[in-house]
């Protein structure tokens, strides 16, 4: 009986515990057990403030072809849950959205463009409407329509699948990675901690980006729009509440509300979308992306036991978690047919 520890209830946590024990539940010869083990649970991880759009953003030098892999994993993740009877469950949503770049900065590349469905340039004309009034001009924009799959469902919809198939959940912080290793019972041990792992395991290529958005009462918007100049502002919808976005400051650790950072939001926002002025606030929140110079996700041994580390998914987290939890999956069978590491 293998017996697997997965630190971290996350996205990534809950997607590869999920691959896991998923893989293994039609193998009775080959018995499992997976373990969450996490300091809190959602609603309380990073991914439950955010509007958990598909698009891979702030991944430092994270490889694009890699990003390009996990990144389409999830969306034909994503593609099955809606096609199931779950879509409303997860908080899964098909959104329209544009992406509009100034040709200053371009910060996040459209070479995911054949993933989403329907990519088209703006035209010159759909840019000077989006224009009108701006100092510094759009150069481009695309138009496509993906997912979004908003955390503070989807993270239930996962635990609940995960406890479904046998998985066993603890609340417990882990400080001290090596004497956890060392002592426990598991003999895998997959770490999934987010920011956590800068102290965890001392990574100083670790950093917080913060994040902060006002969500409001704004169930007339179905459409997304985001700026990716480097201040640029966002409005993603979500099922119950529009997101309005936002910061990304980077090795900034306050999790306080700025008002400064408000006013540029709201002020930001409602130039896409002047009728903003008249919405409900429902709350405003920040929360602390886990950035580092490029996500990590490879295995070392550990005496006897194997430790897999995936963590480092920048602005990225959900976009990525179901493709990442794929190679999870794949470096714990290749260890397990002896395979080099
Ligand atoms: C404002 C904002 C908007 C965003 N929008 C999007 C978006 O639209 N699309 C997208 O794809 N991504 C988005 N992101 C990024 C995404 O939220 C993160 O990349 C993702 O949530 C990271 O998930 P994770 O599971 O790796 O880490 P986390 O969600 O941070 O989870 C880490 C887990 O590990 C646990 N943990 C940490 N340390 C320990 C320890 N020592 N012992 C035990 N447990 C521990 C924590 O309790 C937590 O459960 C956004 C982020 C922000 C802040």
């Amino acid at each position: 009986m293998s017996n697997i520890a997965v630190i971290g209830a996350g996205v990534n946590g809950v997607a590869s515990a999920i691959k896991i024990l998923e893989h293994f539940a039609n193998e009775p010869k080959k018995p499992i057990r997976v373990t969450i083990l996490s300091e809190d649970f959602t609603p309380n991880t990073t991914g439950d403030g955010s509007a958990g759009l598909w698009g891979p953003y702030l991944l430092g030098g994270t490889s694009q072809s890699k990003v390009y892999k996990w990144s389409k994993s999830m969306h034909q993740f994503l593609e099955q849950i809606w096609l199931s009877g779950d879509a409303g469950e997860a908080g899964v949503c098909l959104l329209p959205c544009v992406r509009l770049s100034t040709s200053t900065v371009d910060i996040v590349g459209d070479f995911w463009r054949d993933i989403v469905y329907g990519a088209v340039d703006l035209t010159e004309k759909q840019l000077a409407e989006y224009n009108e009034g701006r100092t510094v001009k759009f150069t481009s924009g695309l138009s496509f329509v993906t997912y979004t799959s908003e955390p503070v469902k989807l993270l239930p919809y996962l635990m609940k699948r995960f406890a479904r198939s046998g998985g066993v959940v603890v609340r417990k912080r882990i400080s001290d990675l090596e004497a956890f290793i060392a002592d426990s019972q598991y003999d895998v041990i997959v770490n999934c901690s987010g920011l956590g792992s800068r102290t965890l395991l001392n990574d100083d290529q670790m950093y917080a980006v913060r994040g902060q958005v006002s969500r409001v009462k704004a169930n007339w918007i179905f459409s997304a729009v985001l700026d990716e100049s480097d201040d640029g502002n966002y409005i993603i919808p979500n099922t119950e509440s529009v997101v309005l976005g936002g910061t990304h400051q980077e090795r900034d650790y306050n999790t306080e509300v700025c008002q400064k950072d408000k006013q540029l939001i709201v002020g930001g926002c409602r130039r896409f979308v002047p009728g903003l002025e008249h919405t409900e606030c429902l709350f405003d929140w920040v929360g602390l992306r886990p950035g580092r110079t490029q996500l990590r996700l490879e295995a070392e041994r550990r005496g006897r036991k194997l430790l897999i580390h995936n963590y480092g998914h920048g602005g990225s987290g959900v976009t990525l978690c179901w493709g990442c939890a794929d190679d999870v999956l794949d470096i714990l069978l290749a260890a397990k047919n002896g395979s080099k590491l």
